[in-house]
This record gives structure tokens, C-alpha cells and sequence, in this order.
């Protein structure tokens, strides 16, 4: 059995309507998005539009739809008999809405949901034994790599300056083989263990 940690935002889930239309929209003019994490090159307000916005259930729960092919990847892990966790980096005020959409989205199949945020998340996957890591994040992908844990980055040109050392996806349907390839290989793996002991009794 393993423990596999996936983030939430923009790794299973997908806004229906991207945060930077509905800040271009109020503010009456179209926003640029650039290529680094957290849009450093944003004007101060449209940084704090889009700090309201993320802090919002409407938005963050209202507006979010599971990703295609997330809910039957997932599922198939579970029926592996692994584990599933939700390790997000969202604001506590969302804390219960969250775990109700996730519910929702993903009946029965969740083990755990954690709510934590920055440095703090590689170290509660190594604590939660998490042996694959799938996230959007760079810093987060990179420190979980670095710190030894097999780790696959969902394709964003946010965090396309990581080591490509580090497995990436690009698609949804991409993971779920790179997951479904994983289990394929672990089984073998077990199987064979058996018939090598069956045979070293033999002899
Ligand atoms: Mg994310």
C-alpha cells in the first residue's frame, strides 16, 4: 500500500472561470499573465483583487470543478487499495466548504485532508510517509524532490524553470497512466518477489 499526496488547487481542481478574467473584469482592463509563480509583475491592485478573490468561498469552492479524469484516478488508486491525501496550501477560512466539495467531487475516496501551507507541506509529507507527490507548486515541487520523495509537476508556464529532472505532465490523462504504469510496476515487482521465494524453497 502506499500513501500518494495530491495539491488541490490547479492540480485536481480547475477554476471554471480563471481568476484573472474576474480581476480584469472589476478593475476594467485586461491582465497580463507572465510566466513566474504568483505573478510578481501584477500592479498593487490588482494583487489585492486577486488576494480577496482567493480568500473567497464563492470563488474558490463556488467556481471550482474537478479537472477531467481526476475522480476516476483517484478512484482507480483507491481500488489499488492505496491511499489518497489532499495536502492544500489554502486559507483556513475555507477549511470547511473545501472538505465539503472534496466530498462532493470525490466521494468515499479521500483518506485525509491537510490544510498547510509553504516549507511547512514537504515536511508533513515526509511525516505522512507520502511516497509520490503530485502538485503545481515550484517551490513545493522542488523541495519535495530535493528532500527524496518521487514528485510529478502538473504542467503550468509558472513552473516550467524546474530541473527537468523532475517527472512532469502535461495532460490529465498523462497522470493517470504515469500512476496506473507505477502500480503496473509494483505489482510485477511483487509477484516476482514471490515466485523468487517460492523457488529459493524449492532449491
Ligand atoms: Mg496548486
Amino acid at each position: 500500500m502506499m500513501d500518494i499526496g495530491f495539491d488541490y488547487d490547479d492540480t485536481l481542481v480547475e477554476h471554471a472561470v480563471p481568476f484573472y478574467e474576474i480581476v480584469g473584469e472589476l478593475l476594467g482592463r485586461k491582465l497580463v499573465i507572465g510566466k513566474q509563480w504568483l505573478y510578481p509583475h501584477f500592479k498593487k491592485d490588482e494583487r489585492e483583487l486577486t488576494d480577496q478573490l482567493w480568500r473567497f468561498n464563492w470563488y474558490m469552492n463556488g467556481c471550482t470543478r474537478p479537472k477531467v479524469y481526476t475522480k476516476e484516478t483517484l478512484a482507480y488508486l483507491k481500488s489499488e487499495g492505496h491511499k489518497v491525501h489532499i495536502i492544500t496550501a489554502r486559507h483556513h477560512s475555507l477549511k470547511e466548504q473545501t472538505k465539503e466539495a472534496i466530498d462532493r467531487f470525490f466521494p468515499g475516496i479521500v483518506s485525509s485532508v491537510s490544510f498547510i501551507d509553504g516549507p511547512e507541506k514537504v515536511a508533513h509529507l515526509k511525516q505522512m510517509n507520502i511516497r509520490i507527490w503530485v502538485d503545481d507548486n515550484p517551490h513545493t515541487c522542488a523541495d519535495a524532490y530535493v528532500s527524496g520523495i518521487r514528485t510529478i509537476v502538473i504542467d503550468k508556464p509558472y513552473n516550467r524553470n524546474l530541473t527537468p529532472s523532475i517527472e512532469r505532465v502535461y495532460i490529465p490523462s498523462e497522470l493517470h497512466i504515469r500512476l496506473m504504469e507505477t502500480i503496473h510496476a509494483e505489482k510485477r515487482e511483487r509477484q516476482r518477489r514471490k515466485i523468487r521465494e517460492k523457488d529459493s524453497k524449492v532449491v
